[in-house]
């Protein structure tokens, strides 16, 4: 997309990891692109990630301590970096509430008690109404999804620890293949 102009070979073949790290290795490191304005625009490999900067196209903003060396170049694994020019992104197409994506906006964890969920539940039931929207739907276990039924939370006492609202990692998250550094956060929060 963006930086399709620019060929990651090069750098693939310049470009090993430092020694072996136990978090992620960091050939396998994704780093994110912000915009200029600091607005998240996607995910790329570090090695896309370098070539940005060394073009003078990407600066640094955040690193995770790990370098990656090379015949040329010797620098901190890049986690978080933004374009030095502002790009303009055309209006993109939300992502739809769909089980993978509910999930993976909660973190696979049940909004009711906290467990690992495997469901979607509409808050309120859509047998009352509730409609599915990213405002109505939140992650549930199988337990918690059964015991709640087609009832109101007040009906049960229950209440929900955030309000869900549709993600803002729509560009950047879209694959869901790719685990967030939590050094994004600051980034891309809600
Ligand atoms: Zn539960």
């Amino acid at each position: 997309m963006l930086t399709s102009a620019v060929t990651e070979s090069a750098m693939t073949s310049a470009v090993t990891p430092a020694a072996a790290s136990p978090a992620t290795p960091a050939a396998q490191a994704r780093t994110l692109l912000l915009n200029a304005s600091m607005e998240p625009l996607c995910i790329v490999s570090v090695h896309r990630a370098v070539l940005l900067m060394m073009c003078g196209k990407a600066t640094v903003l955040e690193t995770d301590g790990r370098m990656l060396h090379s015949a040329h170049v010797e620098m901190p694994l890049p986690v978080v970096i933004s374009l030095t020019r502002y790009v303009h992104v055309p209006m993109r197409r939300p992502v739809p509430p769909t089980r993978r994506t509910v999930l993976q906006r909660d973190s696979h964890r049940c909004a009711y008690c906290g467990g690992g969920a495997d469901t979607v539940d509409h808050v309120h039931p859509r047998s009352k109404g509730g409609r599915h929207e990213w405002t109505n739907v939140v992650a549930a276990c199988v337990r918690c999804n059964h015991r709640k039924a087609d009832r109101l939370l007040h009906e049960l006492g229950w209440e929900l620890p955030f309000t869900p609202r549709a993600p803002r990692w729509s560009i950047a998250f879209g694959s869901g293949a790719v685990r967030a550094d939590p050094l994004w956060a600051a980034y891309v929060a809600a």
